[in-house]
């Protein structure tokens, strides 16, 4: 009953609210295509929202929900998204049975801050994390007092599970299990030599249990069976349980690799066997849930945390730019939903949504009304649940990447991303997703106001001018000589 009353709720917000909506473009620009609910429209999508809502949760248990969130991944990198040289049949298999977006957007094209928003719902300045990554001896992390989403389910009776990659700080006080997550099970860090190397002496990079160290060093092949087996454990010691799983996979961030089963049998090389191992750790994670009876109790998201590594064989193909850009290829990723029953299946949804809604989606999900202030983030639950009619409340982002001398803005605004940038970029992405034809020249005065939008943006998030230097994270020259320096005798 709880749960369907926050539905109720949340269904009428979305309807009367519409919440942090932003103006329509200047006349003679064209309305992005989400900005245009009426009255009588509202009175039509008001009462098949709350016919909907009152359906939509038999039952008093809250759902479980795992949520696979892969490491540099990009748009193109799954046969669902149209790569045709690796087969990820469980994954779409998946999509089948739910629901692929086309155009999810994480808030950061970089680990830690794309992170932060996602284990936050707020836009990764107002975390203090919108600058680089945290690297192993970086004595900051995400406060303790931000609200994660292990911590918004966990007041109704969820059980929380984090395993795989953390990098939201290191120092205790701000790992997992200080976080809300009852278990942690992965290694906090990358496994690239920036953030080994510091391990080297104490007999490498550790995995740990908990607090305390299980075994190192952590091999990269073996990233995602292990992950994958702590995955299944997890499911079936909580099955009785409403439950809330982590899987922060480590690959295929570099440097990735795969374990012999699925070693030289992709077309597309090493990057084309890891995917292929993590879609069958999918697989498992699903045929676990049906054979358990939980499948009708659980939300499956599966996404990535950002666009795919530079000079590696990942893809955002068709978008434009990769990882470390703030072009789509940077920021939009795969984002699957799979609950049978209640998120609609062989649905592909183009709704604007990004990282930003997991917190508050979860939230109503879980039937937990307490939301942290600050938010930046909507509620998706009705378009994720296929409520008629129901739209995304998103029609902005701003990203930022900002990393060492590097810096890259962007600002959207529906179908126009302007890259803040001189002279400026504008594009169309309804007309040109791939970010090919700058018409920044043709549209003055929308230029002039989203550059106005993202400088209001980085300032009331607390984003510093520029780029401070991190002490933790050096220049990779500099970085190489400390680790020779450190493993010599
Ligand atoms: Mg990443």
């Amino acid at each position: 009953m709880f749960t369907r009353l926050s539905v109720v709720d949340e269904a009428s917000r979305l309807v009367v609210g519409r919440g942090r909506r932003t103006p329509p473009p200047s006349s003679g620009q064209r309305s992005p295509r989400r900005d245009s609910s009426t009255p009588p429209y509202k009175t039509a999508l008001a009462s098949a929202l709350l016919l909907f809502a009152s359906t939509a949760f038999a039952t008093d248990r809250p759902p479980n929900v795992i949520l696979i969130n892969c490491d540099d991944l990009g748009y193109g990198d799954l046969a669902c998204y149209g790569a045709k040289d690796i087969r990820t049949p469980h994954l779409d298999r998946m999509a089948r049975e739910g629901t692929r977006f086309t155009d999810f957007s994480v808030a950061a094209p970089l680990c830690t801050p794309s992170r932060a928003a996602l284990m936050t719902g707020k836009y990764p300045g107002r975390t203090g994390r919108a600058i680089g990554v945290l690297r192993p001896k970086s004595t900051q992390g995400l406060a303790g007092s931000e609200v994660t989403l292990a911590e918004i389910v966990k007041p109704r009776g969820y059980a929380t599970g984090c395993i795989g990659k953390w990098h939201l700080g290191f120092l205790p006080g701000m790992r997992p299990l200080d976080q809300g997550f009852d278990t942690y099970y992965g290694v906090l860090h990358n496994l690239d030599t920036p953030e080994t190397a510091p391990f080297e002496a104490e007999g490498g990079i550790p995995i740990l249990r908990g607090d305390q160290v299980e075994k190192r060093p952590a091999i990269p092949a073996e990233m995602t069976g292990l992950y994958t087996a702590e995955a299944l454990a997890f499911i079936e010691r909580n099955r009785d349980r409403p439950f809330f799983l982590y899987l922060a996979h480590a690959m295929p961030h570099l440097p990735f690799d795969a374990s012999p089963a699925f070693k030289g049998k992709s077309p597309r090389g090493l990057y084309g066997d890891v995917v292929a191992e993590l879609d069958d750790s999918t697989g498992r994670i699903l045929e676990r849930l049906r054979a358990l009876g939980l499948a009708e109790q659980t939300l499956v998201i599966f996404t990535s945390d950002n666009g795919p590594e530079r000079n590696t064989t990942g893809t955002a193909a068709p978008l434009r730019g990769t990882k470390h850009t703030v072009y789509e290829g940077g920021l939009r990723v795969p984002f699957i939903a799979w609950w049978p029953g209640r998120v609609p299946a062989g649905r592909v949804c183009d709704e604007f949504v990004t990282t930003l809604e997991i917190l508050p989606t979860l939230a109503a999900l879980a039937g937990n009304r307490t939301l942290p202030a600050g938010l930046d983030g909507f509620d998706l639950s009705p378009v994720l649940l296929g409520a008629p009619g129901a739209r995304s409340p998103r029609t902005t982002l701003y990203s930022l990447y900002g990393y060492r001398a590097n810096r890259r803005e962007s600002f959207r605004e529906g179908r126009w991303k302007l890259h803040v940038a001189t002279p400026p970029e504008l594009y169309d992405l309804t007309a040109d997703p791939a970010e090919s034809t700058n018409v920044a020249a043709q549209h003055p005065d929308l230029v002039a106001r989203l550059t106005a939008a993202a400088r209001q943006l980085r300032e009331s998030t607390g984003i510093p001018a520029t780029n401070p230097a991190d002490p933790f994270d050096p220049p990779p020259a500099k970085a190489k000589k400390n680790a020779a320096k450190k493993s010599a005798p």
